[in-house]
């Protein structure tokens, strides 16, 4: 396997670090080494920023029409999808995610760009024109200026491509921060994006830790906001950090959603969404339907068949085109999800399927864990409450609306939820009452790119896709303007 060695990207070019030195990526489905990352400094991010902010005071950009910026970000989609299978085989190998998947969430960051193409050309302000006689109001919005991307490992495209065609949109130049453990995509779209026209200096990638590279970029002086996506931990760090220069944060956190299934659901249907909710990138996914809440009546024969259905769910090498589930994203983690199985037990939860490594069929380099299902779980184990980042699945019993709704509410996060019932006014109703961003009513895991995606609670603020996705890189502008002959407010100071 051929080792993949970047820069990082500045300035439409390859930048060497200023101190020439790299961060090391294994596989972790077999523990070769992947690529090399330039390991960011201050200095680094220093050069970033400068560039950006250069384009950005110089209006290069912001003044662009939104019409052009739109036909550059389709034809960056365009690229992505000509390089879709190059790039989901990046992505595969990094995160350890079945690369069938990885290709899905390639495609659906073009189908983000293209969407927010559209909001490029239909940037939008208001007009108050009955303020009285010769006077007009306007409401206009305006690119915030330099904004730092900040973004996780489990899903390095779609986390991205959430925030970066709608910075663009808006008219923002941006220093992008990978994860160190997966920075590889970013990278190449970057240089993509540089074949599709756009200026140098509009997209930067500084590569490197978070301690060194995410901390400089959010310390910044010239940079006007951050744009976070990863845990509630480091999200509430960037937030003091960046409050104390008063720089503007939108975080995307943590979860610990709930899937509500009722008796009266399509329970075919359910089983085949709680099961994808749960296993989907190992579960290393912040709105994982880790918590099923079942109705007590259908409860036994649900979980019966979920188990059955778990043994069918192939877990396997990133690579092979039948996997589902792949490797966890490095040892460290697998040992802290297979720990909190093992707190599961000792909680008294029942461990009913999975929970051990698996190392048969060649998954013995890597970090592989299967679907995981515990049943007596209650709101006070911490299996219940805690963000577990595994495909492991808790199973708590309900016997009313009221009661389902109390515990699927009983969480400090708020990003996601989901509930499955043929009755339109309980999901009318149960839906309203979910303290959370998103609701998949009987689905799970499915969207538009019209729909604001966020949290509530320790899950974050801010809103990505959707109109608010570009609204949260604009300022607000108001001008006030007076036509006509001026009487004189001072007539005693005139002339
Ligand atoms: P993380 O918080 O450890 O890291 C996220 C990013 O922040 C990385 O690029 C990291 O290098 C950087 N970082 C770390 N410390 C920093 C600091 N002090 N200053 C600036 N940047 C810093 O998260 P992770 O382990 O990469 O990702 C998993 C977490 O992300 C989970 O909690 C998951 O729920 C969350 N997540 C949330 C969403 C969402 O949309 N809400 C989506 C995906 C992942």
């Amino acid at each position: 396997m051929s080792v993949r060695q970047y820069d990082h990207w500045i300035n439409g070019a390859t930048y060497a670090p200023a101190e020439s030195k790299y961060v090391e990526r294994t596989s972790p489905a077999h523990g070769e080494l992947l690529a090399k990352f330039a390991a960011g400094t201050e200095a680094d991010v220093d050069a970033a920023v400068l560039v950006a902010k250069t384009l950005h005071d110089s209006g290069a950009w912001s003044s662009v029409p939104g019409s052009e910026r739109a036909k550059l970000l389709g034809k960056l989609a365009d690229l992505i999808e000509r390089d879709a299978d190059r790039l989901a085989l990046i992505e595969a190998e990094e995160v350890g995610k079945p690369v069938v998947y990885a290709k899905g969430e390639v495609l659906w960051s073009a189908e983000l760009t293209r969407y927010a193409a559209s909001l490029a050309w239909n940037i939008q302000g208001e007009a108050y024109s009955h303020l009285g006689d010769n006077k007009l109001g306007l409401v206009t919005h305006e690119a915030r200026g330099v904004v730092g991307l900040i973004v996780p490992w489990n899903f390095p495209m779609v986390c991205l491509f959430q925030k970066l065609p709608y910075a663009l949109a808006a008219g923002c130049p941006v220093v992008i921060k990978p994860s160190e453990l997966t920075s590889g995509t970013a990278l190449e779209v970057a240089k993509l994006a540089a074949e599709a026209g756009f200026p140098a200096g509009l997209i930067n990638v500084v590569t490197g830790t978070g301690a060194q590279v995410g901390d400089r970029l959010t310390r910044h002086p010239d940079v006007s906001m951050i744009s976070f996506t990863g845990s509630t931990r480091v999200g509430k760090q960037i937030a003091a950090t960046a409050a104390s220069d008063l720089t503007r944060v939108a975080l995307e956190l943590g979860g610990k959603a709930a899937n509500v299934v009722f008796a009266d659901a399509d329970l075919d249907a359910a089983l085949d969404g709680v099961l994808f909710g749960v296993i989907l990138n190992q579960g290393e996914e912040c709105v994982a339907g880790t918590r099923l809440l079942i109705e007590e009546s259908v409860a036994e024969e649900f979980v019966t068949k979920l188990i059955e259905r778990s043994k069918r769910v192939v877990v396997g090498l990133p690579l092979d085109a039948e996997t589902q589930v792949g490797a966890l994203i490095h040892a460290q983690h697998m040992e802290s999800v297979l720990n909190y199985i093992e707190i599961g037990k000792q909680e008294g939860a029942r461990l009913v399927y999975g929970g051990d490594r698996l190392t048969a069929n060649g998954l013995d380099k890597g970090y592989f864990v299967g679907p995981t299902i515990f049943t007596d779980v209650k709101p006070e184990h911490r299996i219940f409450r805690e963000e577990i980042f595994g495909p492991v699945l808790t199973v708590t019993t309900f016997k009313t609306v009221d009661e389902a709704i109390t515990l699927a509410n009983d969480t400090e996060y708020g990003l996601g939820n989901g509930l499955w019932t043929k009755d339109v006014d309980k999901a009318i109703k149960v839906s309203q009452r979910l303290q959370s961003g998103t609701v998949f009513v009987n689905t799970y895991l499915e969207t538009s790119p019209q729909l604001p995606f966020g949290g509530f609670k320790k899950s974050g603020y801010g809103r990505e896709n959707g109109v608010d996705g570009l609204r949260e890189f604009m300022e607000t502008k108001s001008t006030f303007i007076k036509m006509g002959e001026r009487a004189p407010v001072l007539p005693n100071t005139v002339d």
